[in-house]
């Protein structure tokens, strides 16, 4: 059993390595160097984060591996290859992208996440679960990462793998991504080890702010403290550092909103509260927030920019937040 899977750690490794040369090395790696370089990914970054190229072949990977006395077997297991469906054998998963080697906390390679260099769909291709890479688990560049998050008492979690490295370019270190828009439980206690204060800056879309919502609901079960950055102009922190510079994005950092106020904001801006329906759904989105938040300051402050906002009573609310109180 630790033999089968000190297997597929290294036939990762050597992936990792096979893909890092087809970006660096080859000829017909140029399309996916120039795509970096379009995207803003400098050498150092290639090098430090070791992306790769998948070419565009049913089975340069899997020819390599053969010819080094890997197994096919180890192949499927380590989901580097999949099952031809007609005739024996098998071929490459990760055809024609960009590889982003996913680590774990030790730097050892877990597995990849592929994305493709058009509009063409999926847009990322993930390794699936196999013994070493369970998603759930993983964060993309915390390998590298951990250290600062200690440091700077800070976690700044994004959704993907070009967030992280934009921001790196800009020497923002404390950042992980999720791979994805689904937060867990497991991924938020890994990063408690290291800091307890944590702050979200997914993408601006609805899929991003659904997924904050969920996120902060994790991670205040758990204890941490949380702060919301929502990207003003740009979808995600990638676009947004691309286009306004890194200066502008650490301002967003240290002027993150914390979780209430973020809530509040969110709660005014998507409900239309021109009518008593809509303010009896804004009181109700804010209220379990209210209920939870721990400093009485605070609280009443926003109970009385909601009465403001709503033009009702901030007796109303109040006693909306008790009858939660009492009710949990
Ligand atoms: P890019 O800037 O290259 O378009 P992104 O990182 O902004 O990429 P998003 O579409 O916002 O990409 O997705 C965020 C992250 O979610 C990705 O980096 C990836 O980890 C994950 N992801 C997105 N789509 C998929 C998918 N189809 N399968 C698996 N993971 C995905
Ligand atoms: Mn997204
Ligand atoms: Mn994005
Ligand atoms: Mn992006």
């Amino acid at each position: 059993r630790e033999k089968e899977l000190a297997k597929l750690w290294q036939a990762n490794v050597l992936a990792r390595d096979f893909f890092h040369a087809c970006l660096t090395k080859t000829s017909y790696g140029k399309p996916a160097r120039e795509y970096l370089a379009r995207r803003g990914i400098s050498d150092e970054m290639i090098t430090a984060f070791k992306l790769g190229f998948a070419p565009q072949a049913w089975d340069k990977l899997s020819t390599a591996f053969t010819e080094r006395g890997i197994e096919a077997k180890v192949m499927l297991k380590a989901g580097l290859a999949v099952e031809r469906t007609s005739g024996s054998g098998v071929f490459d998963r990760f055809r024609n992208r960009i590889i982003f080697p996913i680590c774990d906390l030790r730097g050892r390679v877990a597995g990849f996440g592929g994305r493709v260099m058009d509009d063409s769909q999926p847009k990322y291709l993930n390794t699936p679960e196999t013994p070493i890479f369970n998603k759930r688990n993983m964060l993309f560049g915390f390998d590298s990462a951990h250290k600062v998050i200690r440091q700077t008492g800070k976690a700044v979690v994004v959704e993907g793998y070009m967030d992280v490295i934009t921001a790196r370019i800009f020497g923002i270190n404390n950042t992980v991504a999720s791979l994805g828009t689904a937060f867990t439980v497991e991924q938020a206690k890994q990063l408690m080890r290291y800091t307890d204060e944590f702050i979200f800056a997914y993408d601006s879309d609805a899929a991003g702010q659904m997924a904050t919502m969920r996120a902060l609901a994790i991670v205040r079960n758990l204890g941490a403290a949380v702060k919301v950055i929502s990207i003003p102009d740009g979808k995600d922190p990638d676009e947004f550092i691309a286009k306004h510079g890194a200066a502008a994005f650490q301002t967003l950092i240290d002027e993150a909103a914390p979780l209430l106020d973020y809530q509040v904001r969110q709660a005014l801006q998507e409900i239309d509260y021109s009518n008593l329906e809509g303010k009896v759904a804004v009181v109700a989105r804010v209220v379990p927030a209210l209920a939870e938040a721990d400093n009485a300051v605070e609280v009443n402050a926003y109970i009385a920019r909601i009465s403001q906002s709503l033009g009702i009573d901030e007796s109303a609310i109040r006693s909306e937040v008790g009858k939660f109180l009492a009710q949990s």
